[in-house]
């Protein structure tokens, strides 16, 4: 039997998804892919999200969300989503390479991957001064001096909002300008206490058992190392929006986001649906891609009802 609403995904916009579909009754099947609860997993406290004053453990908040979409009938699965046949309807899609499954309807929640530099002090030290969030972790670092490595929008917004949180916000920029929209730029420019180190790479994050407490930076032009004694240290160079599966078949960016038409999440094949982080690179928030979810599951909805009643009428 066909399923009426799949999901890939298991973050807040795949978990939200799945709320709103089987408390409609569409009896939703929910594929968590390779990460199960999604990016929220890597992080610790999350104290954004409405409705938490005390905050809320990040991996926590994913097995809550999962409940509440299983106690409505959700049914979770753990395969990988491996192919979706777009061009004919039902959609055919392929479980880990080999099973098949028939959906009337899909929400894709694949979300995006934070970029890293590839050092292993990154790994030694995430959760513990490394982060890929200023909004999410920012708070945690208030009164602290911090570093923030990249030189696009996002580098630059999350300088600005740790700057107001922070001592001394390091910017490291590995060319000799940025990427960033002027506007975003000059306002970097203008913080007293945001210090640009222009041609510079990220050479090691030091540390101890207490956390980050240090990077070690080199100048490319000169080969000169320094160190700058930080307790956290931010990624923003960027993410990856997880849509492989979707090449050639879903409209995208040049970046390879989903696009969805304006103020709704429906993709160019009518019956798929785009919602969270892998159609936004704006907000990326965990409230954003639920709200998100809760759009797509609506949307689906009524796509199904307008089905239903053309064969009704037919
Ligand atoms: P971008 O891809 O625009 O920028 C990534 C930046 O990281 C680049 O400046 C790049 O340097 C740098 N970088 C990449 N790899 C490394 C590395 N290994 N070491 C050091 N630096 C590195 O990503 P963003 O996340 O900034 O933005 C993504 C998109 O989202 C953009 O379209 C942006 O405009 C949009 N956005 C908009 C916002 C807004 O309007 N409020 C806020 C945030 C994002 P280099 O320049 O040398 O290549």
């Amino acid at each position: 039997m066909a399923i009426k609403v799949l999901i890939i995904g298991s973050g807040p916009a795949g978990y939200t998804a799945a709320i709103y579909a089987a408390r409609a009754g569409l009896q939703p099947v929910l594929f968590t892919g390779g990460q199960p609860g999604g990016q929220l997993t890597t992080t610790n406290d999350v104290e954004n999200f409405p409705g938490y004053p005390d905050g809320i453990n990040g991996p926590q908040m994913m097995i809550d969300l999962q409940k509440q979409a299983e106690r409505f009938g959700t049914q979770i699965r753990y395969g990988l989503v491996t192919g979706v046949a777009v061009d004919e309807y039902p959609f055919q899609v392929t479980i880990d390479e080999k099973d098949q499954v028939i959906a009337e309807t899909i929400i894709v929640a694949t979300g995006a991957t934070a970029k890293y530099l590839g050092l292993p002090s990154e790994e030694k030290f995430a959760n513990r001064g490394v982060s890929a969030c200023a909004v999410c972790d920012g708070y945690f670092y208030r009164g602290k001096e911090v570093a923030v490595v990249g030189a696009g929008d996002s580098a630059a917004e999350e300088s600005t909002y740790l700057s107001k949180l922070c001592t001394k916000v390091h910017l490291i920029v590995r060319r000799g300008e940025m990427r960033a929209s002027r506007i975003m730029q000059q306002r970097v420019l203008n913080t007293p206490n945001i210090q640009v180190h222009w041609h510079s790479e990220t050479d090691e994050i030091l540390g101890d058992d207490q956390g980050v407490t240090g990077v070690r930076i080199r100048n490319t032009k000169t080969g000169e190392a320094s160190i700058l004694a930080i307790q956290g240290f931010f990624l923003a160079i960027g993410h990856k929006p997880n849509t492989e599966l979707f090449k050639g078949k879903l409209n995208m960016d040049e970046a390879g986001y989903l696009q969805v038409q304006a103020g709704t999440t429906r993709t160019n094949i009518e019956g798929i649906f785009a919602v969270g982080d892998v159609a936004d690179k704006v907000y990326r928030q965990a409230i954003t891609a639920a709200g998100s979810g809760c759009m797509g599951a609506l949307d689906a909805e009524k796509f199904l009802a307008a089905k239903e009643a053309q064969a009704v009428h037919a």
